[in-house]
């Protein structure tokens, strides 16, 4: 089975109990981001950027846990910044899987080696490991000679542990993809659970042009989609074939709440118009008509998996083809 049996029981449970009260808008994944402090400075990281100023300030982990409380989302994604630099990181990680949240652990994985005997094997933890090309790409973008190397030995120690690690790679400009189908196969060689694939967001604080329009997307992934046959993606078939240009979805931005160390970042993870004290308040106070593509100009290159794969959630409902296809590619 592609995903945890578990982590499938539980998040088909959460939505069919959504759909029986009729509530229109719930949350998937919380984006939790304690700090936004990074060891590595890449090049097309929106985060350090945006968060220049308050780069230093950081969630308590009471904080944290009570923010993981208001949220009713059975997934809590743990990202930053750097999520191994948060001091209370271990305490952290064993109080969401207490709450039988299930955790996705996103990490550069530069100091990964170094925490993972800290770490529970638990089943519902699983590394999230950003990857985003063979050695000489991936140590550009990270702009850290060994960063490769890092990535790799602790690819090959968390499996040998019994760790459930996905991969999570950016599709830029300049990607090569036949380098990119070499990594894939790298890291199936290495017995990696999941592959995560998305094009890249253009962030006004990056303000460099190596990100992907919207037409070369769908050209790239194209091929990106072939791909998918033959590597064990994680990113869902209905989402891929959306950035192929195959299928028209508009996004969901309230699928992936983001709180950081600022608030509850609206309207979505990856543009911010305004920072709110509660998950409740953001909800509410969002005036989510606004946001879209052909709704805000910041929008209209926007095709990445935090905005558009709750959308495929809510698709499947309404479609059995699309069930039965969802059905058939989780249990291959
Ligand atoms: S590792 Fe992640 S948070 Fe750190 S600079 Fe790179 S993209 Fe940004
Ligand atoms: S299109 Fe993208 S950037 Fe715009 S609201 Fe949706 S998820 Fe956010």
């Amino acid at each position: 089975m592609r995903f945890p049996l578990r982590l499938t029981y539980d998040l088909s449970c959460y939505i069919a109990g959504n759909r029986m009260k009729k509530i229109e808008k719930f949350p998937l994944v919380l984006m939790l981001e304690p700090t936004h402090l990074c060891n590595l400075a890449c090049s097309g990281c929106g985060r350090i950027r945006e968060y220049a100023d308050t780069i230093e300030k950081m969630m308590s982990l009471e904080e944290c846990l009570h923010s993981v409380d208001e949220c009713p989302a059975p997934i809590v994604t743990i990202t930053g910044g750097e999520p191994l630099l948060y001091p209370q990181i271990t305490e952290l990680v064993a109080e969401v899987l207490a709450r039988g949240k299930h955790i996705q652990f996103c990490t550069n994985a530069i100091l990964l080696q170094e925490y993972l005997p800290k770490l529970p094997l638990h089943p519902n933890l699983t590394l999230n490991i950003h990857l985003d090309g063979l050695e000489e790409t991936h140590d550009r973008i990270l702009e850290r000679k060994g960063a490769f190397k890092s990535v790799i030995e602790a690819i090959i120690e968390a499996k040998r542990l019994g760790f459930r690690v996905c991969t999570n790679t950016t599709i830029f400009r300049n990607t090569d993809l036949i380098e990119i189908e070499m990594l894939f196969s790298k890291l199936t060689d290495l017995g990696v659970d999941g592959i995560l694939v998305a094009p890249g967001f253009d962030y006004e604080a990056v303000g460099e042009e190596i990100f992907l329009v919207r037409k070369d997307i769908e050209r790239k992934f194209r091929e990106v989609f072939e791909m998918s046959q033959r590597f064990r993606f994680w990113s869902t078939p209905m989402y891929l074939r959306f950035l192929k240009g195959e299928k028209a979805l508009q996004c969901t931005p309230w699928g992936n709440p983001t709180r950081n160390p600022l608030g509850w970042k609206a309207p979505c993870y990856l543009i911010t118009d305004a920072h709110y004290p509660t998950f409740a308040e953001m909800m509410e106070k969002t005036d989510w008509s606004r946001y879209g593509v052909g709704r805000d100009d910041r929008c209209a290159q926007c095709m990445m998996h935090c905005g558009f794969e709750p959308t495929v959630v809510g698709e499947i409902a309404k479609s059995w083809k699309d069930v039965v296809e969802m059905a058939v590619w989780n249990l291959t």
